[in-house]
């Protein structure tokens, strides 16, 4: 069965490989011009400016998992004709990195000690890519599905020596006066008063009196409009705490990251003097610490789409630079696991699994009787006796069911934390070829100060 399966996906590339690329790949304006890849002086192909930048980051993503989405999906992911180079993702202390040191080497265009958002080790602020933006006269915007002041966001717009300290983060993510910042965490934004995480401020209130939209919805963001010219701003909080995972998320009133993604874009394209936007698909990261697969490929879905979003603009635009790519891997993904005597993988199975190992494990009872009654209620798999009383028997069930789910797609993995791998980088736009070849996490921006024209770090 699982050789059938992946003869259908490998059938189904074949297919896309021979008809083409799709629609949206092109041929923009700027393709075929002299200048292209490689020439490395920072000006690209010189007579096309940037005028936008989307900065799109799937947390935790690498190419083992580009490589098991691409079988998921059974075709391309929209990124991968775009794949320009690798980089490198350690810290200033660590071999691997977190997301806030990775974060803020992606956004400042320097390395930190784990734990650190927009500082150097000693403790330095450090300019970051948005505010670079800022000062000259660009809109900005922070996207995320964890809260909006978590590590990748965070390190954007906010300058703390400790990432935990969200409660710090927010306020500065308003001081900052990003236009629009779109995520979960509105706990940090409330007073103790109101069940929130802030001593006395209510932040909402005064975020309100400076000129901020502020919805709570996917329909009131869907109906939102904002002035960007005249001061206007957009501060949605879909969730008390992370937004939930794609495959949870018709049970909520939140929106999707394409539609956050596109209500961004939307308002800050207002601005004459372009944008800055940042999007994390934050839980793609979640996903790999647990090692499930189900979660992390549908919630790499969900980021595709908001991709298909930048991509979509940015055709239109011809100004706009999409780059996309992850701060680092998490656990260690691989494509194909154990004796495996097919050589095969067979993620395509993990469609029809519509609820977290976590939700699952949630769902059991005290005795763990009622192993086969969750998991059929979740998944289209039959489990063996084995596997029923590798469940029961478990210190932690969340993680023997990702385990068995894990198996039956064939995905493997090596760690419940990140890993030090390098990362793919996708660009798409002018100038996109500058980020070809073997790079560092701390290049990236760089690379977008050179083709904003903007002075970063100054
Ligand atoms: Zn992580």
């Amino acid at each position: 069965m699982f050789k059938r399966v992946g003869a259908v996906a490998l059938s189904a590339g074949l297919l896309f490989t021979a008809g083409g690329p799709p629609d949206w790949a092109g041929p923009p304006d700027w393709a075929g011009q002299p200048g292209g890849p490689g020439n490395g002086n920072g000006n690209g192909n010189g007579n096309q400016k940037v005028e936008n930048i989307i900065y799109m980051i799937p947390d935790g993503f690498n190419a083992d998992y580009a490589t098991n989405y691409r079988m998921y999906k059974g075709e391309d992911a929209v990124w991968d004709e775009h794949m320009k180079g690798m980089f490198t993702t350690y810290s200033a202390d660590s071999s691997i990195t977190d997301s806030a040191a990775a974060g803020t080497a992606m956004a400042t265009g320097n390395k930190t000690n784990n734990g650190v958002i927009g500082l150097d080790p000693e403790g330095n602020e450090l300019e970051t890519i948005l505010e670079a933006s800022q000062d000259e006269g660009m809109a900005s915007g922070l996207v995320a599905t964890s809260t909006i002041t978590h590590a990748t966001p965070a390190s954007f717009a906010a300058h703390v020596d400790d990432r935990n300290n969200e409660t710090a983060i927010a306020p500065q993510l308003l001081a900052n006066e990003v236009d629009v910042l779109l995520g979960g965490g509105k706990n940090n934004f409330l007073p103790e008063s109101e069940a929130g995480n802030q001593e006395s401020d209510n932040l909402i209130e005064q975020a309100e009196e400076q000129n901020y939209e502020f919805v709570e919805t996917r329909d009131a963001l869907l109906d939102s409009e904002i002035d960007i010219e005249d001061g206007e701003k957009l501060l949605g909080l879909f969730a008390d705490d992370a937004l939930a995972p794609e495959m949870h998320r018709a049970d909520t009133e939140e929106p999707s990251l394409a539609e956050m993604t596109e209500s961004a874009i939307g308002n800050l394209e207002g601005n004459e003097d372009g944008f800055f936007l940042m999007v994390e698909g934050s839980q793609i990261d979640w996903a790999g610490h647990d090692n499930d697969a189900a979660w992390a490929m549908q919630d790499t879905a969900a980021f595709e789409a908001a991709v298909e979003e930048a991509i979509a603009f940015a055709e239109e635009d011809g100004e706009t630079l999409v780059v996309v790519g992850g701060d680092h891997e998490t656990g260690g993904m691989t494509v194909g696991t154990g004796e495996n005597p097919d050589m095969n993988i067979n993620p395509s199975v993990l469609k029809n699994v519509t609820a977290t190992g976590d939700h699952m494990a949630s769902e059991l009872n005290e005795d763990r009787s009622n192993v086969n009654e969750v998991m059929e209620r979740y998944t289209d798999f039959e489990l063996s006796e084995a596997e029923v009383q590798t469940i029961q028997e478990a210190d932690d069930a969340a993680m023997a069911i990702n385990t068995i789910i894990s198996d039956r797609a064939l995905i493997g993995w090596t760690s419940t934390n990140h890993t030090g791998v390098d990362i793919p980088v996708y660009a798409y736009g002018p100038e996109a070829d500058e980020f070809s070849g073997y790079l560092d996490n701390t290049d990236l921006p760089k690379i977008m100060a050179e083709a904003l024209g903007v002075e970063l770090g100054e």
